[in-house]
């Protein structure tokens, strides 16, 4: 089973390339030399709250800029749709409606199998985005998606629409399927003891094999469980073996660097009887940096004297210590008594989710009208107030945000940061950094 295709067309300059890199998100392109096939097509794999796909660029292919629909360019478009599931169809909203996007739409239109969506490019004002975009109304392909290749405005709710039309059924990948985690934190701290009660776990039914790391100096452990494949990214194997020969190793940050570039989601472990130091912080800095999404351990929780109140206590004391990742779940374990060590599958299940969530743009900007209710954006002192016009989510993992301002000098860190802390109060994203794109007007 292949992954479905989506074929891009429209006349040349509509930016064609630019969604398709857009939608690929800079993903390499994997060419196939098909025979049959009188060219190369350029296939770029995309990826949208999880869901798989390919998108198809029949730039080379399509319509001639004599606005004429020829015959035998016809033909090399019929072969490029042949195969695809769906067709984004490209028109330029700053030129508006042109005959040749009238040739394009009727003959689309007589495909009557295959799902078009019609995308109005280079539309990155938010103020009359939604006007211009109401003209291709008239193409008779239903509703037109304001957008900005560009910018990557309106491609979230593109996107959504898309996948909404393509199969459901996903091919079987298992790279792609098992989520990668990372294990991370200074020696000493019950990295391998949290691993081994992982693998022995609460359920004998898991699937236990090491395979070898694509780096040297990590073992990765797959583990199954409930239906789900989890790649643990342990990076204190090898160091165990190490140590016989030579002692302790001394930390290394940029083991655990490339540790968290590999996962989607790291497990940062502390030792409870030592909290939290600077290299926590920075491990917590790097995560944030590197986008990922992130559980907190407190391992070796029995060790520590406790009462009524020190959970939460130790908690509220952490978040400040960690305030990179305040956001992430904090479960405190026993690696040594097994407690409460399945709970931190669990958290990494929730905030993988958050971590590739996106939320519809209505939704967003009503988040967004509350935060600006709550508290204005700055002014300067001559007066000029901060403006946001429009907000909307460009990306997943981690889920990233593009709002239209008047004037990106005026939002400083603190309105910033504001923000943010708004829209995960209204919207959570438990466990996910947030990225914020600031665009001012053109
Ligand atoms: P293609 O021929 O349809 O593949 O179009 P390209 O992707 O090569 O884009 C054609 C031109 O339009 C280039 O100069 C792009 O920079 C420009 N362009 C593409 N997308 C946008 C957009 O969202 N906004 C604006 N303003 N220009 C765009
Ligand atoms: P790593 O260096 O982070 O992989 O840590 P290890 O898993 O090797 O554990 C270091 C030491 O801490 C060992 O002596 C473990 O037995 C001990 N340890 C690990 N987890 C716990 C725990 O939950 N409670 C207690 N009391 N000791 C633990």
């Amino acid at each position: 089973m292949q992954l479905p295709v989506v074929a891009i067309v429209g006349r040349p300059n509509v930016g064609k390339s630019t969604l398709l890199n857009r939608l690929a998100g800079g993903s390499e392109a994997i060419v196939y030399d098909q025979p049959g096939v009188t060219r190369d097509r350029l296939y770029l794999p995309a990826e949208w709250c999880g869901y798989r796909f390919q998108v198809v660029d029949t730039g080379g292919l399509v319509f001639e800029d004599s606005e004429q629909f020829l015959p035998l360019i016809r033909e090399q478009v019929a072969i490029a749709l042949a195969e695809a599931s769906a067709v984004i169809f490209v028109v330029d909203g700053q030129l508006g409606l042109t005959s040749g996007d009238r040739e394009v739409a009727d003959w689309l239109r007589s495909q009557k199998q295959l799902p078009v969506l019609l995308a109005v490019n280079k539309l990155e004002e938010p103020s009359t985005a939604l006007s211009l975009a109401a003209e291709f109304y008239a193409l008779g392909l239903g509703e037109p998606f304001a957008v900005s290749a560009i910018h990557g405005s309106g491609t979230g709710d593109l996107l959504d629409a898309l996948v909404a039309v393509l199969p459901k059924e996903q091919p079987e990948e298992r790279e792609q399927a098992e989520l990668r985690v990372a294990i991370i934190g200074r020696p000493n701290v019950g990295k391998s003891s949290l691993l081994n009660a992982l693998v022995g776990g609460p359920h004998p039914r898991a699937l236990v094999s090491e395979v070898a790391g694509t780096t040297r100096d990590a073992i990765d452990t797959l583990i199954e469980r409930n239906g789900r494949r989890y790649r643990l990214i342990d990076t204190a194997g090898i160091r165990k073996k190490a140590r016989v020969d030579y002692g302790p190793e001394a930390f290394s940050v940029s083991r655990a660097i490339r540790a968290i570039r590999r996962a989607d989601v790291v497990v940062l472990v502390i030792d409870a009887l030592e909290g939290a130091h600077d290299q926590e912080g920075n491990l917590a800095a790097k995560i944030v940096d590197q986008g990922r999404a992130c559980v907190v351990v407190v391992n070796k929780w029995d060790a520590l004297e406790k009462d009524t109140y020190t959970m939460n206590h130790y908690r509220e004391r952490l978040r400040e210590e960690l305030n990179f990742v305040e956001w992430a779940p904090i479960v405190f374990t026993s690696a040594l008594t097994g407690q409460r060590v399945d709970k931190i599958i669990e958290a990494v299940d929730r905030v993988a989710e958050q971590h590739q969530r996106r939320v519809p743009t209505a939704v967003l900007n009503e988040a967004l009208q509350e935060a600006l209710l709550w508290r204005s954006p700055p002014a300067t002192r001559q007066g000029r107030q901060g403006r946001v016009y429009y907000a909307t989510q460009i990306a997943t993992n981690p889920p990233t945000f593009v709002l239209f301002v008047n004037d990106t000098k005026l939002f400083k860190e603190g309105y910033r940061r504001y923000l943010e802390g708004q829209f995960r109060s209204i919207l959570g994203f438990e466990g996910s950094p947030l990225r914020f794109v600031f665009r001012g007007k053109p």
